[in-house]
């Protein structure tokens, strides 16, 4: 039988309506592209203007279905873009700016976007790319008439004066939640980035997963400061949970560096802080160089690459914040695992508190997992059997945009990574599938290794390689940046490396680099180094 409940679908403009019935002075602070000053506005105003940018498309001539990009970094005016895209039925499709110009070109064509809102700073990029993007038909500078750049692109569009004359009132329509909303693509480590598309209801769902305590812990006396950017993987969902509980966001802008993050948690007082971990080593060594803490902080997501030990404990000793340690992915909206505090773990020592932390936590409702070995048997939840981490979930992807089916016949997706899950349902990553070290029948975690590594006083950064070895197959190679001013030898390194673990991880050679290649989202480039280093071990 079915029962007889309405069936209203969940759509992301339901999502800013209650926001604006709902908590309508709910602040969204921003730090401005154009000159680094503060913008405020609310809620409820950036809502009137999301209506007004809603009437701008439809008079343009968007279609339902439309893919329009984004280049942009997390400001007011973004928000509003996600909203009235999302709202009318078209795509909003984010683009990250730091991928190489070979892959935005492939991405605008792949997804066929016909517009795209661009920040000040990134118009050269389209510039770049003149005459190679086939589908455009108009770019909007995301400024103000005063602010429009000198530019050899011909019919630049003012964002200010493209919604300026439009109405603050707007209808949403009202879509099938399974409706495409928004569209990111992979940063693509091996060949070219993959789409993946999606719908207003995982995207309410996945915004409502992210609230309670054992997940994000937002609630409406949080003040947000988001440094995760809004064209990686929606921000992780932030822009969306804000609008259900109306806690304050606080946007930075195109400035991530420790400084102007210092200048927004002094004077925007945030509770929780989300960032991969390179953007909070800037900030700790930032505060570390002028001795400060700070206070208004409870905690701080970290995601996107594992957190290291190092960084756990200065968060906590230094300026009493909790590190929560979260996993996720392009392709699971992203969120599937969050390792949030609660009463046993607080009531441990630090140091076994610590070990804890550094697993990736639990999942969180909506999102199945389990591990299975090379044969597709599962495995057990030990903590200590690892194996392919599967999941499963309604905000997890089943084919890539445009392309064929990924998701297993019984409905579970490989998530490429290995991990081990315990049995208290806390996952940690072993390593990505192939960035696994395979010596003599063993595996060694290039992750593990490299956290270990960056813990030595004098490494700012640090990449760990299989590579190929006569007898052991493959042996990790230890590639090292080290703090400015700081120095230490191979020698050095591989002493403080030696108590903490077993004898055959240890690197056999320690290599000091000027930098190491990043991917867009951050992520150390391994596939270069490996081949850079290939017969490193075979001379
Ligand atoms: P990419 O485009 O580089 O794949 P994603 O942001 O989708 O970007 O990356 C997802 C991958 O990042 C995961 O499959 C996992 O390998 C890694 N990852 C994410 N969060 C963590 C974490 N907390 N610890 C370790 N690895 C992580």
């Amino acid at each position: 039988m079915l029962a007889p409940m309405m069936k209203t679908p969940l759509l992301i403009s339901s999502l800013l309506e209650f926001g604006v019935v709902s908590h309508p002075d709910a602040e969204i602070v921003s730090r401005k592209v154009e000159d680094g000053s503060i913008h405020r506005t609310t809620q409820g105003e950036a809502a009137k203007r999301a209506k007004q940018l809603a009437n701008a498309l439809l008079n343009w001539g968007v279609k339902p279905g439309d893919r329009i990009a984004t280049l942009a970094w997390n400001t007011w005016r973004h928000y509003e873009a996600y909203y009235a895209t999302t709202g009318i039925g078209t795509v909003c499709h984010t683009i990250n700016p730091r991928l190489f110009p070979e892959q935005l070109e492939y991405i605008f064509n792949h997804a066929e976007d016909r517009m795209v809102f661009v920040d000040l700073n990134l118009v050269p990029l389209l510039e770049n790319l003149e005459g190679k993007l086939p589908h455009l038909q108009a770019i909007v500078v995301m400024t103000d008439s005063d602010n429009m750049p000198d530019s050899k692109l011909q019919n630049l569009i003012c964002y200010e004066d493209f919604i300026a004359a439009h109405s603050t009132e707007f209808e949403w329509p009202r879509l099938d939640e399974d409706t495409d909303c928004s569209l990111c693509y992979t940063s693509g480590t091996t060949g070219n980035p993959k789409g993946v598309m999606y719908t207003h209801r995982s995207t309410v769902l996945h915004a409502i997963a992210s609230l309670p305590q054992q997940a994000l812990n937002i609630s409406q006396d949080s003040v947000i400061l988001p440094v995760v950017p809004m064209f990686h993987v929606n921000c992780w969902g932030i822009p969306y949970a804000v609008t259900i509980t109306g806690a304050k966001l606080v946007f930075p802008g195109a400035a991530m560096d420790g400084k102007s993050l210092w200048e927004l948690i002094v004077s925007e007082k945030p509770t929780l802080l989300a960032g991969v971990p390179t953007v909070w080593l800037g900030l700790l060594n930032y505060l570390d160089s002028i001795n400060e803490t700070m206070e208004s902080v409870d905690s701080v997501v970290v995601g996107g690459s594992a957190a290291p030990l190092s960084m756990i404990k200065a968060f906590d000793e230094k300026h009493g914040a909790f590190l929560l340690h979260a996993w996720g992915m392009t392709e699971m909206s992203p969120i599937g695992t969050i390792n949030a505090p609660n009463k046993q773990l607080n009531a441990l020592p630090a140091s076994e508190r610590y070990e804890i932390q550094r697993k990736q936590g639990k999942p969180v409702f909506g999102v199945e997992m389990k591990i299975i070995d090379d044969d597709g048997n599962e495995l057990p939840r030990d903590g200590k059997a690892y194996g392919r981490l599967m999941v499963r979930g309604p905000w997890i992807v089943n084919a890539y945009y445009k392309s064929d089916k990924v998701a297993t016949e019984d409905g579970w997706f490989d998530t490429g990574d290995v991990a081990n899950i315990d049995p208290d349902n806390y996952m940690q990553i072993v390593d990505r599938s192939k960035d696994v070290i395979k010596s003599g029948g063993e595996w060694i975690s290039s992750i593990d290794l490299e956290n270990v590594a960056v813990g030595h006083p004098a490494v700012a950064e640090a990449c760990v390689i299989g590579i190929p070895h006569e007898k052991w197959q493959e042996r990790p190679l230890l590639l090292v940046i080290l703090k400015e001013g700081a120095s230490a030898t191979r020698e050095d390194i591989l002493e403080f490396l030696e108590p903490q673990l077993a004898k055959f991880w240890l690197p056999d050679d320690v290599v000091f680099r000027d930098e190491l290649p990043h991917t867009a989202t951050g992520k150390l480039l391994k596939v270069p180094m490996r081949e850079e280093y290939a017969s490193h071990y075979l001379k």
